[in-house]
C-alpha cells in the first residue's frame, strides 16, 4: 500500500475520509473529460511554461483544501511545503506557493491541485446564444488550442464548479489557499493520530 492509499485508510469512514474519497472520484472524472477534450482539440501548453502558476494565487473550497492537505501530509516535501504556505499567508500576488519550476508541471502537488488549475485553458464557457466558447490562455502566445467556438461536446467550467460545490460536505465558500490548507493539514494530521491510537 502506498502512502496515498494509506491516508485514505487512516481517515476511514470519518466525514473527512468520505469527503476526500468523494473529491478523488470527482477529480478522476474531471481529468478524464479534460484529457479527452484536450486530445480531441489538440490543446497543449508550450513545454516549460508555468506562467499561470507564477501569476496566480487560488482561492479554494473546503473539499479542495482537505484533499490538498491530505496529499501534503504524506508528501516527502511536507515540511518545505508547509514553510512555503506559512510564508505566503499575507501574499497578495503570485507566484503560487506550490509553484516549483523544477517540477514537470510546475506544481509541487500536481495530483491534488485545485479545480481551477485543472480547468484553466482546458475548458469552455457558454456564449450569449448557447454556443460554447473555448477559454484560451492569453498568458503565453505559444499556447496551442482552438481560437473560439467549439463544435460538439466541451467541458464547461461553471458546470464543473457547480458539481464540485454540490459534493456532500462541500459548499461555495472559498478561502485563500495557504490559509485554508494550513488549517486542514493540522486537521488531517489530528485525525490520522486518532486512528493510530485506536
Ligand atoms: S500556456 Fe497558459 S495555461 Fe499553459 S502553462 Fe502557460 S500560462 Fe499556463
Ligand atoms: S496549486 Fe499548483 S497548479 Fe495550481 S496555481 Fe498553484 S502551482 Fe499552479
Amino acid at each position: 500500500m502506498n502512502k496515498w492509499e494509506n491516508i485514505f485508510n487512516s481517515l476511514g469512514n470519518t466525514s473527512i475520509g468520505k469527503a476526500v474519497r468523494n473529491m478523488e472520484s470527482f477529480y478522476e472524472d474531471t481529468d478524464k473529460a479534460l484529457r479527452e477534450f484536450s486530445q480531441k482539440e489538440d490543446i497543449a501548453c508550450p513545454p516549460g511554461c508555468g506562467l499561470c502558476c507564477f501569476r496566480f494565487l487560488p482561492d479554494i473550497t473546503k473539499l479542495e483544501s482537505l484533499y490538498l492537505a491530505a496529499y501534503i501530509s504524506v508528501s516527502e516535501r511536507r515540511d518545505e511545503i508547509q514553510r512555503r504556505l506559512e510564508g505566503a499567508k499575507e501574499q497578495k500576488n503570485g507566484p503560487c506557493p506550490l509553484f516549483d519550476s523544477t517540477k514537470e508541471y510546475h506544481c509541487m502537488c500536481y495530483q491534488a491541485r485545485p479545480l481551477i488549475c485543472r480547468l484553466f485553458a482546458s475548458s469552455c464557457f457558454p456564449g450569449k446564444n448557447g454556443e460554447r466558447k473555448f477559454s484560451r490562455c492569453h498568458l503565453n502566445p505559444h499556447f496551442k488550442g482552438p481560437e473560439n467556438i467549439i463544435e460538439g461536446d466541451c467541458p464547461i467550467m461553471g458546470d464543473y464548479g457547480q458539481r464540485m460545490i454540490s459534493i456532500e460536505e462541500n459548499d461555495s465558500y472559498t478561502e485563500f489557499l495557504p490559509v485554508r490548507v494550513l488549517k486542514d493539514i493540522a486537521l488531517i494530521e489530528y485525525y490520522q493520530k486518532l486512528s493510530t491510537q485506536k
